[in-house]
């Protein structure tokens, strides 16, 4: 098994512990609690490991369903500023046909004749004042038009990050639902192979087993000798008389530094 090992001693939760039972564990058959113990902690490892493959992917899932809510909202934001635009460009539209309409009906009335200079001062007046604003009102929809076709471009762009997103979202749903279904049965197997194996353990033995194996990085509350001497749970090395008595598989032999109970590598059932 190729899993990193940790050198560090991991501190272990003093209020149950296998030491504390040592001593109910020392009746009856031990050999067979020990074994029961290690093909338990083998069975939860193929378990943690099936857990861990599904548990990263519903978090990736979330992320990128996340992400893709994130750019929608940001995709309606600039769609709400393209509407705005629009709007305003039918107002300035309304506006220039209203100037130049009046441009050209002062237009009209000079050209059927005034009276007087005052009168021909007001009027050009007029014409001028109301070219300008439908001159202002042409620049301001050019403007508008400038800010739809940028409003455009960005929603083009929003929408080509959602699409990758959206193929990534469904790769990742599909490869977890394959590994859904294709560890079902296997999990299935392990869990009715767990029930097996934990109904040999009597409850305060499966107590600290369970509270061990939550208390540490790697999950192992039942270490087998790594490497010869070490323990390895911890990697911390083993006195020579305790690996006579892991071997001899007779007696609860506890890691004095992490606290794990210690086993010999041959002394599981498993397959
Ligand atoms: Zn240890």
């Amino acid at each position: 098994m190729a899993k990193k090992l940790s050198n560090v001693n991991v501190p272990i939760d003093a209020r149950e512990t296998f030491v504390s039972i040592r001593k109910t564990f020392s009746e009856g058959d031990v050999a067979l609690k020990l074994r029961s113990l290690y093909n338990l902690q083998q069975i939860d490892t193929e378990l943690d490991k099936i857990y861990q493959l599904r548990g990263e992917l519903p978090v990736e899932v979330e992320a990128l369903e996340g992400k893709i809510a994130e750019l929608n909202g940001k995709a309606a934001n600039v769609a709400e500023e393209i509407t705005r635009a629009e709007k305003t460009i039918q107002e300035l539209k309304q506006r220039y046909t209203y100037c130049k309409e009046k441009a050209e009906k002062y237009q009209a009335q000079l050209d059927s004749g005034v009276s007087n200079s005052r009168e021909y001062d007001s009027l050009t007046k007029e014409i001028e004042d109301h070219d300008l604003w439908a001159q202002v009102a042409m620049k301001e929809i050019g403007k508008n038009q400038e800010t739809i076709a940028a409003c455009q471009q960005q929603i083009d762009e929003i929408d080509k990050k959602i699409e990758v997103r959206r193929e990534d979202l469904k790769a990742k749903n599909e490869e977890l639902e394959g590994i859904a279904s294709s560890t079902a049965k296997q999990e299935e197997k392990l869990l009715a192979r767990r029930k097996e194996c934990a109904d040999k353990v009597d409850a305060r033995t499966m107590s600290a087993y369970e509270r061990i194996r939550k208390s540490v990085r790697n999950h192992i509350a039942v270490a087998a000798v790594y490497n010869g001497n070490a323990c390895g749970g911890c990697h911390s090395a083993i006195a020579p008389q305790k690996l006579i008595d892991i071997s001899a598989g007779k007696k609860l032999i506890i890691c004095e530094y992490c606290g794990r109970i210690l086993v010999s590598p041959d002394a599981s059932d498993a397959e």
